[in-house]
């Protein structure tokens, strides 16, 4: 059984440096018997080793101490909707190697979490230490507390599906589960250098949904819905009515710029479209009606997130998804010109607004650093150590 002070200790560690006994106890405030007892008892643990010692230090080197990341593994799934991204990762959220896998999230639960599991189960085996936890990122609105999906608009058959339940006994072992905008702005704010602490991450993709990082922390809400800002009101770049959602409400910022909307109001102007890679297609190639739409769709973007800019000030908003992958610069001008027009300067005035650099991964490490955090976190450490029991014996 881990004490809670070596709990502690474990987090420390993990947000850090090696460090000496000493370095431990000045960053801590630990009395050095303090440091001691709990740093054996993560070296019993295995969850600590001795890192190289501090060069040109004379006398004996004192020792360094770091986290053992290689103690366990973490299983992520970047779900999105049309295509997965499956992972193993260390104890510290480091993703060793990834896959991808292209499903249908509106093949329901059953189809799409029993493909997940079985390509997860796979790495599992292959894995070279016990899996500790599992991370997935899902499209749709998460109640954090449980990993429910709560009314999605696109993935029909989820809703009131706790997925820890379907997933935890496949895999055995705990499962977080997240929003995939939310896992996307996570990965932007752990990549960057140094760490962007007050983030807006966009993702315009089939639909459009948003993650926010204030403080250095993700921001859920009080039951996981905070970010929704596709379902919120967008503007009619050119008057006229309200397109009617896929949530069901009407004028919403999806409604306009999601890839499903550009898509139907390509058909609305001639052209011949049935899927979103279609509509993708037309804009990488610089079709005009699709340009065109683009860039009213980077208006009402703008338009919602000047509301977001003015309330939250962030330093920085990044923006990822299928679309502004292919649209890049003609999806920003239009936000940018808004969010200008319509904030606050001196919320705009070091205002950075960029593609994201990592499209394709931001999702999967972000999402592997969350489950890093959590199964190192204070609800699940202990847990998790009993359930993989003690580490194996040195070699002789
Ligand atoms: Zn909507």
């Amino acid at each position: 059984m881990l004490s809670e002070g070596a709990g502690e200790l474990v987090r420390v560690l993990r947000q850090m440096p090696p460090m000496t006994r000493t370095e431990l106890g000045d960053s801590t405030g630990w009395a050095r018997t303090t440091v001691n007892s709990r740093l054996e008892e993560l070296l019993t643990a295995g969850l600590v080793r001795s890192a190289e010692p501090m060069n040109g230090a004379r006398g004996r080197p004192a020792s360094r101490f770091t986290l053992e990341p290689s103690r366990g593994a973490l299983l992520v799934a970047d779900v999105g909707a049309s295509s997965a991204r499956l992972a193993r990762a260390d104890l510290a959220g480091a993703v060793a190697e990834h896959e991808s896998v292209p499903l249908w999230i509106g093949d329901g639960p059953d189809a799409v979490l029993g493909l997940i599991c079985e390509r997860l189960s796979r790495i599992r085996d292959a894995a070279p230490a016990p899996v500790w936890g599992v991370g997935i990122s899902l499209p749709g609105p998460i109640d954090s507390r449980e990993g429910r999906v709560v009314s999605p608009p696109i993935m029909t058959g989820w809703d009131g599906l706790a997925v820890p339940e379907v997933v935890e006994p496949a895999l055995g072992a705990p499962v977080l589960v997240e929003n995939d905008s939310n896992a996307m702005a996570w990965g932007e704010h752990v990549t960057a250098e140094p760490p962007a602490d007050e983030l807006i991450f966009v993702k315009v993709g089939t639909g459009v949904g948003a993650g926010f990082v204030t403080g250095g922390r993700l921001v859920r809400g009080a039951h996981g819905a905070a970010g929704d800002l596709g379902h919120t009101r967008g503007e009619p770049p050119h008057g006229g009515e309200q397109p009617l959602c896929r949530c069901g409400k009407t004028g919403c910022v999806e409604a306009y710029a999601g890839a499903w909307a550009i898509e139907r109001d390509l058909r609305a102007a001639g052209q011949d479209v049935g899927s979103t890679p279609e509509v993708l297609r037309l804009i990488a190639q610089g079709n005009p009606h699709a340009v065109r739409l683009v860039r009213d769709a980077g208006r009402v973007l703008g338009g919602a997130l000047a509301h977001a800019v003015s309330l939250l000030n962030p330093a920085e908003i990044v923006v990822g998804g299928q679309v502004a992958a292919v649209a890049g610069e003609h999806l920003l001008s239009g936000i940018r010109e808004h969010v200008a027009a319509r904030a606050l300067p001196l919320a705009t005035r070091d205002l950075r607004i960029r593609l994201s650099d990592r499209p394709h991964e931001a999702g999967i490490t972000g999402m592997a650093d969350a489950t890093s955090t959590w199964i190192l976190g204070p609800s699940q450490l202990a847990a998790a150590l009993n359930r993989v029991g003690p580490p194996p014996a040195p070699p002789l």
